[in-house]
């Protein structure tokens, strides 16, 4: 088994914020008023990329640890006086700068044309990328690029989405995104140097199962959907619901589902899972008692049957609510 600590990683984060570099941003996205830069991203995943390494034992430089758009020759430079190991550069990929007409999608790695190491390395690191967020591979790429032109070890370039792509902009800043990302290569960096990867400590999160077990719904997964104690990002369970599976759904509150646990799924703009808000069969043995509907806090009904129940259900979710509760009377 190799020695992870006799490697040198250098991690450069593509472009600049302060000042920002011309051009290198999304379209503006109206769902959440701005435009998101490319370093934006490209700084967060290069910051969690080196904490997975050192968390695995490797050394790192970074070729670009400011705000500045450093200049490509300093950070060439950077990695080769510090004779990094491997070189591993981070960027989003832009089409047509809008998000109208084409739009492509996925990831990519990019080296020099020799191929060599590096290709080796984009290959296996193009293997852990397409096992997180569902995207489009689009491959190796070879071609001249200064960064990997120059540097004198083997070296990638990763575009990791679209930044013209209305999904994938919005990937930019999901921190479980970004997260994943940092993950997936650091995984690759481990298998080419043949070093165990170690996982994260366990999430000290905590699922807080809830009083309220009324289903709502039923939600079947159309990937496999990765589970969260609270309904925001960054709270993730080692829980994951695979692709097929049909899970019931006792809560819904600003796209967050809740499971029977307690846990929480994100319907990610419909790609995670469809909802059926229907059901044949009894959710609940319980006959007789009385419970109510809430939409938003406020009470829109109190019914003895369930198929009652659910059809205000269905009825509340046509207005997109931010909260749908049934409670015991
Ligand atoms: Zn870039």
């Amino acid at each position: 088994m190799t020695e992870a600590s006799n490697y040198l990683i250098a991690i450069d984060d593509g472009h600049g914020l302060a000042p920002l570099t011309p051009g290198k941003r999304t379209p503006f996205i109206q769902s959440i008023g701005r435009f998101i830069p490319e370093n934006e991203f490209n700084k967060a995943v290069a910051a969690y990329l080196i904490k997975e390494l050192k968390r695995n034992g490797f050394n790192t430089v970074e070729t670009a640890p400011t705000d500045f758009d450093t200049p490509l020759s300093t950070r060439v430079n950077t990695a080769n006086k510090a004779r990094a190991d491997l070189f591993i550069s981070i960027h989003y990929n832009a089409f047509d700068g809008t998000f109208e007409g084409r739009n492509p999608e996925g990831f990519s790695a990019h080296i020099d044309p020799s191929g060599g190491k590096s290709e080796k390395f984009a290959k296996i690191a193009l293997g852990h990328l397409t096992k997180g967020t569902v995207q489009k591979n689009r491959g190796v790429v070879k071609q001249q690029l200064y960064v990997t032109a120059y540097t004198k070890m083997p070296a990638v370039l990763f575009e990791l989405g679209f930044m013209d792509h209305s999904r994938e902009a919005l990937l930019m800043i999901d921190k479980s995104f970004q997260q994943e990302c940092a993950r997936e290569l650091a995984m690759a960096v481990c298998e080419y140097y043949g070093v165990t990867y170690k996982t994260e400590k366990e999430t000290p999160y905590v699922i807080q199962p809830s009083g309220k077990q009324t289903k709502v719904g039923e939600a079947i997964m159309l990937r496999d959907v990765q589970t969260y104690a609270r309904p925001e990002f960054g709270t993730q369970v080692p829980i994951v619901i695979k692709k097929g599976a049909k899970r019931n759904i006792y809560e819904i509150e600003n796209g967050w589902y809740r499971l029977y646990g307690g846990e929480y799924i994100p319907s990610s703009y419909g790609k995670n899972f469809t909802f059926i808000a229907t059901k044949k069969e009894q959710a609940i043995k319980n006959e007789g008692s009385i419970r109510r509907v809430l939409v938003n806090g406020k009470q829109v009904g109190a019914f003895k049957e369930e198929d009652s129940i659910l059809r205000a259900i269905s009825d509340a979710l046509k207005d997109s609510p931010q909260k749908i509760e049934v409670e015991e009377k």
